[in-house]
Formats: structure tokens, sequence, C-alpha cells
């Protein structure tokens, strides 16, 4: 059962009136110090908490889970595609506030909870790289609308025709935003996302105003400028 946080800090804060709230036993005044001092490191699991707090065994933690939970400090809940989870706050959060159910992602149903609510991190990256392509397909097709036929692309240091087969087709760039996306989908980093982006495109005469002198494309061989 994993420990999450809902705040990533850099440093190791408790919360005064937690530590010395009275109503609560020592033993869950310790744990709770205990789940957010293990947030800072690698690897200590429950077991390691239960340890530390004198208990036996993770079981043995969950009445004093349930008295943090009672003044806002933690809670244990079941999160969409994550079974239960406990949740550690560095400073409690109000009755009112406190979500009483896991908020799923609205586009692939998982536990949003660590990230924005209803939306977890890797569905927003997709969505921002969708987004991405859109803008450009969209930059790329006025140009071609335009009449801009010259491309240049930032990889390659001669002139095309916009569509030359050496360069990536829109085609391609698709199905290669789409294989990251589908990578992510099957539990890869969100690492290979990516947006290939399209190469500019030119008229001929903003190319003599530019005073381009890049060698033409043997492949596609266009216009001489
Ligand atoms: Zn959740
Ligand atoms: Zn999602
Ligand atoms: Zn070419």
């Amino acid at each position: 059962m994993p420990v999450i946080r809902t705040r990533v800090q850099p440093d190791f804060l408790v919360d005064r009136d937690t530590v010395m709230n009275a109503a609560l036993t020592p033993t869950a005044r310790l744990v709770y110090v205990l789940l957010l001092a293990s947030l800072e490191t690698e690897d200590s699991g429950l077991n390691q908490i239960a340890a530390l707090a004198g208990l036996h065994s993770t079981e043995s933690l969950l009445p004093y889970i349930a008295e943090l939970e009672s003044v806002g400090t933690a809670d244990l809940k079941d999160h969409a595609g994550q079974g239960k989870v406990i949740t550690v706050n560095e400073t409690p959060t109000l009755p009112e506030r406190r979500a009483h159910m896991c908020v799923p992602c609205d586009d692939c149903g998982m536990c949003s909870c660590e990230y924005t609510k209803g939306i977890c991190q890797d569905c927003a990256s997709i969505r921002s790289v969708r987004q991405r392509s859109r803008e450009d397909i969209a930059r790329w097709k006025a140009q071609l609308d335009e009449g801009k036929t010259y491309a240049m692309g930032s990889s390659t240091s001669r002139l095309h025709r916009w569509d030359c087969r050496s360069l990536m087709s829109l085609e391609k760039r698709v199905e290669a935003m789409e294989m990251g996306i589908d990578a992510i989908r099957h539990g890869h980093s969100r690492s290979y996302l990516a947006w290939p982006g399209l190469p500019s495109l030119f008229t001929a005469q903003e190319l003599r105003e530019k005073k381009i002198r890049r060698k033409r494309c043997e492949l596609c061989g266009p216009d001489p400028l």
C-alpha cells in the first residue's frame, strides 16, 4: 500500500497543532511525524513506519491513521487503479475541504488525486502534446494555403518542396506522436511523448528576401529561387 502526499515540499515540515494536539494519542502524533518523514526518503515502507512507532504490523497503524483522519492530517482511501492509499497532509485539511472519495481522471479513469483533481499527470501531458500538434498542423496548413511551397526543417541543411519524400510526412509525425501516447498508456515514461514539429514553409519571395543560400534537395528538386 503506497503512501502519497498532496504537495511536494523540499523540506520536512510538521504541523505544530497536530504534534501538540492532546486529543491525539502519543502514537498517532508519532505516526504523523513518521509518515511525513518517510516522504523524503526513497524506500521507507509502512512496515518500517510501524516498527519505528513501536507497532508490530502495518495493520496496527490503522487506528492511528483513523485518529489522524479525524483531524485532517492523513486519510486512507481507495483510489482508482491504485487500491488503498494513505495520503498525508503537511497541514491539516479543513473539514469542509476533505475529499471523501478519490477523484478519477476524466480521460483515463485512474486516480488523479496526486495531480490536478480530475486529470492525471499522464493525461495532462497527452492533452498538451495533442494541443501542440493541432496548433502546429494548423500553422503548416495555413502556410500551404498561402502558397508557401518551400520547406526548411531545423534538421536539414537543404531546401525542399513541402512534400519532399525525404521529409517526415504529416501522417508519420502523427503516427510517431500516437506511438508515444500508446507507450504511456502501457506504463512507459512520459519522455516518449513528443510532437515532431513540421518544417516552416516559405514562398520563393520570402526566401529571396531572407537571402537563403541553401542547396536545393536533389530528390524533390524545388524550383530555383
Ligand atoms: Zn485518488
Ligand atoms: Zn488520466
Ligand atoms: Zn527534398
